[in-house]
């Protein structure tokens, strides 16, 4: 009998240690093992994708990369230039593949994507194996004990999750890997007639450096962020499996902060080193594994004993979250990050759309605001131009470094959302797409919709304030000197609402507050706010309880004394 011959497809899964499906492969004891990576159109060109998370993408490929090679140094990650849905029917002919191995995604377009491809595949006689490692417990099977429903709080999550049973350990790392076989590429390196063309954006757009599947060097090689078309990063992160790794150590080395995190009580406006453990976007692309990061925390939560913290406040409480969003995503599926068609999210007006088609009543560009001065508010907050300091440190720091701590997307959200512009939870979640190196399309969507009090959360009089809140953390004002550096030298007094500092102040400190305009930052000027918060929060507060369908005044005592409003 022929050994198997197994092609590794690589995604989000960049790692060595921990890996379910890559531990399925060498138990093939294949005779050759091609560990590969596609470049996918989807997400080169039209996923909202910026250059920091391409970036970080790049380095967790490089990094993996070597830790093949080491383990056999005829290896590497050999990258493939074609949409994985034309090229594998191909090279699985080309190369005699008989397995095609890869881990689960349960995100919407990776299902659609490998469900075409594990297709294909089968009906080459090549059999797929695809095994579960991106979650705690495979997101589709929560949803089988969930009584097929999306799991919608973290009790539900749990007491689905206690059916399957505890978090499995993780698998080490192998210690050799096999020999890639041969990369014959005598085929048509283009779409077959009949199929889907995705890749006619790859072709036709800015690619004079695509020449081959292999590269324009034909060796398969790591793609650049030129290569991309992408300028060069801004994100001081970098990542790669080995660096995640170290990170896990370095933070499970100190067991209080490991045993006692508790997520609220950590600091938003802490920066280098941040105040939780920045591990997100190695998890995003699979070079830490989360079941790895859950036992190394609850060893130590289990040592430590007395005044350990727990879910969903603790370290793996967030792991549990992270995994409730998965699981609700693995269910609704493609319209999990939208309100259309999306039964578990509440339809809130928002500044409505403009264009409308009056004979059907379909939304027809669901970009363009009815009020124009939202729509300004909207390009305000994207770039960090608001006029409230602590909005705009948080924006600019995410448009920066592509990171930002969880309460200060919390600030930002309820900002653009219910707590300040009432502009819909899509458009916010479209701007993290862009910048975000950790996004996630579960999280990302999930998180927003809590925000804005349309799923999983629905305290919507809890509104975040633009002033207090970062006060709260911050007296200094030490994120907003840091990222508005307009306002560095402004007296604490007035760092957070700079429009109160007298013009001596402002003088003193290089600045000047300007009422109209954006601001320049080169020029020593930064604008007053875009709107009067106060105002703002009680018409949308007032607005949300209609959409809610409560009363003027509501049933809650808080809501009409104002107690909850300020956060
Ligand atoms: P830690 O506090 O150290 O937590 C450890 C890990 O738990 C994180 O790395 C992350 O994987 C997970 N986690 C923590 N909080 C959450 C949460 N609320 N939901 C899901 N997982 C969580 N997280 C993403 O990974 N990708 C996103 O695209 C994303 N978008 C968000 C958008 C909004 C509006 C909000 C409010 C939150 C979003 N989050 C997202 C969740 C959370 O903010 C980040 O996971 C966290 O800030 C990452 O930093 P950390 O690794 O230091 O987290």
């Amino acid at each position: 009998m022929t050994k198997p011959r197994v092609i590794y497809w690589f995604r989000t899964d960049l790692r060595l240690h921990d890996s379910p499906a890559l531990k399925a492969a060498l138990d093939l004891e294949p005779e050759v093992l091609w560990p590969i990576f596609t470049w996918d159109p989807y997400y080169v060109y039209r996923a909202r994708g910026g250059t920091n998370r391409w970036q970080f993408l790049l380095d967790c490929q490089n990094d993996l990369s070597k830790s093949i090679t080491k383990l056999n140094p005829k290896s590497k990650l050999f990258v493939l230039r074609e949409a994985p849905q034309t090229l594998f029917p191909k090279i699985l002919k080309a190369w005699k593949v008989t397995h095609l191995v890869f881990e689960k995604d349960t995100d919407a377009y990776a299902r659609q994507r490998d469900a075409v491809v594990a297709k294909a595949a089968r009906d080459t006689g090549v059999e797929v194996v695809i095994r579960a490692g991106r979650t705690l417990w495979d997101s589709d099977e929560i949803v089988s004990k969930h009584d097929g429903k999306p799991t919608m709080s973290m009790t539900q999550l749990l007491s689905a999750a206690k059916k399957i049973g505890d978090v499995p350990r993780p698998i080490p790392p192998p210690k050799r890997l096999p020999d890639p076989g041969d990369m014959p590429l005598d085929f048509e390196q283009d779409v077959p007639s009949g199929s889907p063309d995705v890749n006619s954006e790859m072709r036709t757009k800015k690619d004079a450096s695509y020449k081959s599947i292999a590269g324009p060097k034909g060796d398969f090689a790591i793609e650049t962020l030129e290569e991309l078309g992408f300028p060069p990063a801004t994100t001081p992160y970098k990542g790669g499996e080995s660096i995640a790794l170290r990170n896990l150590a370095d933070i499970v080395k100190d067991k209080k902060y490991t045993a006692t995190f508790e997520k609220p009580k950590t600091s938003p406006a802490q920066f280098e080193p941040q105040s939780t453990t920045l591990l997100s976007p190695f998890l995003h692309f699979g070079a830490l594994s989360v079941r790895e990061f859950y036992w190394q925390v609850q060893d130590v939560v289990e040592s430590y004993g007395k005044g350990a913290s727990s879910p969903p406040t603790s370290l793996t409480g967030q792991l549990i979250f992270r995994d409730m969003y998965f699981a609700a995503q693995a269910d609704i599926g493609a319209n999990f990050t939208q309100t259309a068609g999306n039964a578990h999210c509440r339809f809130i007006p928002w500044h409505l759309p403009s264009e409308v088609d009056k004979s059907t009543g379909i939304v027809t560009d669901k970009y363009k605001i009815d009020s124009e001065e939202a729509e300004q508010w909207f390009q305000r907050w994207k770039q960090g131009v608001t006029g409230f300091p602590w909005i705009d440190a948080l924006m600019r720091q995410l448009i920066h470094t592509g990171w930002m701590h969880h309460l200060g997307r919390h600030s930002v959200a309820c900002f653009l959302t219910r707590g300040g512009c009432y502009i819909d939870w899509e458009r916010g979640a479209e701007v993290f797409e862009v910048h975000l190196i950790d996004h996630e399309p579960a999280c990302n969507a999930g998180n927003w919709q809590w925000l804005s009090c349309t799923a999983f959360f629905s305290q919507y009089f809890r509104c975040y304030s633009p002033v207090s809140f970062g006060q709260k953390w911050d007296k200094n004002g030490d994120l907003i000197r840091k990222w508005v550096p307009e306002l560095k030298d402004l007296d604490a007094k007035y760092i957070y609402e700079p429009w109160k500092a007298p013009i001596q102040d402002q003088k003193k400190a290089g600045v000047r507050v300007t009422r109209d305009g954006l601001g320049d930052r080169e020029g020593g000027t930064y604008p007053k706010p875009m709107f009067d918060f106060g105002k703002r929060r009680e018409i949308c507060i007032n607005a949300m309880k209609k959409a809610y369908g409560v009363g003027l005044y509501g049933d809650d005592e808080r809501v009409m004394d104002g107690s909850w409003r300020e956060l």
